[in-house]
């Protein structure tokens, strides 16, 4: 293995800022600060943020069956250029990824893969049915961190109640993709007064709280971990809220779209800005982004969900739910929270850093001798306009076309070896 020196960034983690040093890399870890000496490889971080790879809990990255959208190679490529170092992906694929061969095979081709680390999630129920649990215990073996069956709410109590007793039993989490279906219905977007106006089907708020409070309450019930993804309405984060008060062993992810779009985006007709849960009023965003400097919200998930132009180009009615988001996720909350005043930059990581390793029981990621050597180098002063062109996804459309962003992941280190550098 290569000795690697980043040289005259700022140094700053979890645990708090060290001040502007060399970091040295060897073998896959953190070697050391100043160490001098000779390197196979030397980057110049200086006038940058030398801080952990961001852990993303939530990515769809469509392999396998779904290449068109998205593989395993761009996907990772993509986190990678977010500057994540790790990546959960969702076992929404084709097929789907419910038995122990399948999460082994995502294993053995990501060991092979270049980018982010791949952490799987496996199915909750067989096909994503929602009606036969899958195997959890053979699923864990295989390597699978999570069970879930995120796209598709768990519409059976009963089922998920067997689900949570038995990852209460492996110490699994369940991510919860929490929507009462019949409630949602057809609904493409928030229901109010934006769906009225475009004569659009809306899905209500209460379509969303319901469900987290009935996952909440059977987290309570069985003790099983539940992480609630993709929180995205004032009233979900109040009934959540109050559920992990009264001690439920529940975690609250929101993501970037529902921080900094709102259900007005709608009013283009433009199917980019369809996503489940769907985009929310102002009100809720505003809700939303106050949340984030308490201890409610636990973490920042991307829900990168890549889908084909093609697909995306459909009328509103038609075309799938997602936003290709984790290459721009960082520079775009930057942006809007921590350049605009409103997010202590600190808190920021903390949602991309040791928030998520806290939800999945894993280590904080720190600049330590002897930690994994996953970094990601920011340039925080850095300002360029969203092209989705050159997006790495394979999805290249996005909300954030020509829009002005500040502050880019310049190189991204995965277990000590460059996977993205920015020129
Ligand atoms: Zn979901």
């Amino acid at each position: 293995m290569s000795r690697v020196a980043l040289r005259g960034g700022r140094l700053v983690d979890g645990s708090g800022d060290m001040g502007v040093h060399d970091l040295y890399l060897k073998d896959g870890v953190i070697e050391g600060l100043d160490l001098g000496g000779s390197v196979d490889v030397e980057h110049d971080a200086s006038g940058t943020l030398v801080t952990p790879a961001f852990l993303d809990l939530h990515a769809h990255l469509r392999d396998p069956g779904q290449e068109v959208k998205e593989d395993l190679a761009s996907g990772l490529a993509a986190a990678a250029a977010g500057g994540y170092g790790t990546v959960v992906s969702m076992a929404n694929t084709d097929p789907v990824v419910d038995d122990p061969g399948l999460v082994a095979d995502l294993v053995a081709r990501a060991a092979r893969t270049s980018g982010a680390r791949l952490r799987p999630a496996a199915a909750l129920s067989r096909g994503l049915g929602g009606e036969e649990l899958t195997d959890f215990a053979a699923l864990k073996a295989a390597g699978a961190v999570m069970i879930t069956d995120d796209g598709i709410p768990v519409a059976d109590s009963h089922l998920m109640r067997r689900a949570c007793e038995y990852a209460a039993e492996l110490g699994l989490m369940i991510q919860t993709h929490s929507e009462d279906p019949a409630l949602r219905a057809k609904g493409v977007m928030n229901e109010g007064a934006v769906s009225h106006r475009l004569g659009l089907p809306g899905n209500p708020v209460e379509a969303e709280s319901l469900m987290l409070f009935r996952d909440g309450e059977l987290a309570r019930m069985t003790g099983a971990r539940v992480h609630l993804a993709h929180v995205s309405s004032k009233r979900g984060i109040e009934v959540a809220s109050w559920l992990k008060a009264g001690g439920a062993p529940i975690t609250i992810e929101v993501t970037p779209h529902h921080l900094t779009l709102t259900d007005e985006s709608l009013a283009s007709f433009d199917p980019l800005y369809k996503v489940a849960p769907p985009l929310r009023s102002a009100a809720d965003v505003a809700y939303l982004r106050d949340a984030l400097h308490g201890g409610v919200i636990d973490s920042i998930g991307t829900d990168h969900a890549p889908h084909t132009l093609a697909e995306k180009e459909r009328d509103m009615l038609e075309a799938p739910f997602g936003i290709s988001t984790i290459e721009v996720t960082f520079a775009l909350l930057y942006t809007e929270l921590v350049a605009a005043g409103a997010l202590p930059l600190a808190r920021l990581l903390h949602l991309l850093q040791d928030g998520p390793a806290a939800v999945m029981g894993w280590a904080p990621p720190r600049l330590a001798v002897g930690a994994p050597a996953d970094i990601v180098v920011l340039d925080l002063e850095r300002v360029r306009e969203v092209d989705a062109a050159h997006l790495t996804s394979k999805a290249k459309h996005t909300p954030w076309q020509g829009t002005p962003l500040r502050g880019w992941p310049v190189l991204t280190v995965v277990a000590g070896a460059a996977v993205f550098e920015r020129r």
